[in-house]
């Protein structure tokens, strides 16, 4: 996404105003560190001087160490009516994404030309067993990556199932697996050895980002173990991807826009490293989407595969993003509507 050059000054004012959105999944979303039934959060919409508007979406999840609702609420209510640059960066960084949906909204602006025509997408599997007739039919359909959340279930089980998923994937398939920071060490290795001699992309957020010395066990068991590590509950506050960087993290980045306070910043900072990075949904509507994927096919370096293998996500599908399919196509992006979503919240 370009920044609007009407944006450069920090004097520039905008008609701000938002809609609270409580949207249930279509069916809850299982992790190993939830069991989410719906999402919460706002539609932010930014009127500039020269009556152009832009779209952003507020959708926190405390669960990954960002602010909760009620704080954004309280941050809200606070905002008038018009609101300049100058006041959305001076938001404070715990604020991290109610720091993002006023900055998507403030840079809000067409996709440049030059831009990849589509970018690839990783198919996302339920945890568990039902991965193994999932993957089947996302295979069918033409996926060749595929995301896998593990540490949901008995370890020995799920080790069993990784080895029957592998059987079921098409020749030249890539498997990642998302741990959302379930293990421990012991069992970070055991996996680990385990993906050693196999076609598995990388294995993100093996142990919490919160326990202690999670820095220096990520960056051992990267060194240690050749499947590449992805860091993604690990990137949520102000600062974290700036000090993996300076940590010498060798493994992958995942960005997820809407958690990103400042995300111009910190893309910036990954950029400048070449850092290979996977863009990936935060399981927001559209409107966050379209940001995140915006910011996808601006992106100057190495992606993966995206994270957007999402859709048909909300049991109101006004709310979804393009549907799952192994490619998504830069018109896909441009079409999305942020003002029919808003309209869909009166
Ligand atoms: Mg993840």
């Amino acid at each position: 996404m370009e920044r609007a050059s009407t944006i450069s000054s920090q004097s520039v004012s905008f008609r701000f105003e938002c809609r609270r959105y409580r949207l249930p999944f279509r069916a809850p979303m299982r992790a190993a560190n939830r069991n989410w039934p719906e999402r919460e959060g706002w539609i932010v919409r930014l009127e500039g001087e020269n009556a152009s508007v832009g779209w952003g979406e507020v959708a926190p999840i405390p669960e990954f160490g960002t602010e909760n609702m009620e704080e954004d609420a309280e941050a809200i209510q606070t905002l008038g009516p018009t609101i300049t640059q100058a006041e959305i960066e001076s938001i404070p960084g715990k604020l991290t994404c109610l720091r993002a949906g006023l900055w998507a909204a403030a840079s809000d602006g067409k996709l440049r030309t030059g831009l990849p025509g589509f970018l690839p997408v990783a198919a996302l599997l339920p945890a568990g067993r039902p991965a193994l007739a999932e993957v089947v039919a996302r295979a069918e359909s033409g996926f060749r990556v595929f995301k896998w959340k593990v540490g949901v279930a008995d370890i020995g089980d799920e080790l069993g199932l990784l080895d029957d998923l592998l059987a079921a994937l098409p020749s030249g398939s890539k498997l990642r697996l998302d741990a959302n920071g379930a293990w421990d060490r012991r069992r970070a290795e055991r996996w680990l050895e385990r993906c050693a001699d196999r076609p598995i992309e990388f294995v993100e957020q093996p142990v919490a980002a919160d326990s202690k010395g999670a820095q220096d066990l990520l960056l051992g068991l990267a060194a240690d173990y050749p499947t590449p590590l992805a860091l993604d509950e690990s990137l949520v506050r102000a600062g974290d991807a700036e000090r993996w960087l300076g940590a010498g993290w060798p493994g992958i980045f995942v960005v997820k826009i809407s958690l990103f306070g400042g995300a111009d910043r910190v893309l910036g900072q990954l950029a400048a490293a070449k850092a290979r990075v996977v863009f990936s949904s935060a399981l927001e509507t559209a409107v966050g989407a379209r940001s995140s994927l915006s910011a996808a096919f601006a992106w100057p370096g190495v992606q993966l595969a995206l994270g957007f293998g999402v859709w048909p996500l909300f049991a109101d599908p006004k709310f979804d993003g393009p549907a799952s399919a192994p490619f998504i196509r830069r018109e896909d992006v441009e079409r999305i509507d942020p003002e029919a979503v808003w309209n869909a919240l009166i």
